[in-house]
């Protein structure tokens, strides 16, 4: 029988798979809606749109560190709880900063 409790776990078996889910919760709140990566300005080379209209990393795993935008533009692709506290275009739509705002309602305000 499969044991779902985690009681025949280690404590850092437990808090490993503790930390994986809270990294998983955290990344399903992207609405991946690409502003981040200058989806409405000069966007990532590596920004890809899909057929549903939302926007994927081509290289997802090695993302941070220099990149480089379609229009030639160097930057540094860095983790989002990161830059937080920083201003892109249309950050409006982010939901990691509508979460820290406690704001409900999709798209921008303004
Ligand atoms: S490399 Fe970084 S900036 Fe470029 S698409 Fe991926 S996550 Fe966005
Ligand atoms: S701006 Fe926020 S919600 Fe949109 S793709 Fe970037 S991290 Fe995800």
């Amino acid at each position: 029988m499969n044991r779902t409790d985690g009681a025949h776990l280690s404590d850092e078996q437990r808090y490993a798979l503790s930390s994986r889910k809270k990294e998983q919760e955290w990344e399903a709140l992207c609405c991946r809606c690409g502003a981040c990566c200058g989806a409405f300005e000069d966007p990532c080379q590596h920004l890809q749109k899909t057929a549903s209209g939302t926007f994927i990393c081509g290289i997802y795993e090695e993302r941070f560190g220099v990149q480089r935008s379609v229009g030639g533009r160097e930057f540094r692709c860095v983790p989002i709880r990161t830059i937080l506290d920083k201003y892109w275009t249309h950050d409006c739509l982010c939901a990691y900063k509508k979460q820290l705002k406690n704001i409900k309602e999709p798209g921008c305000e303004s």
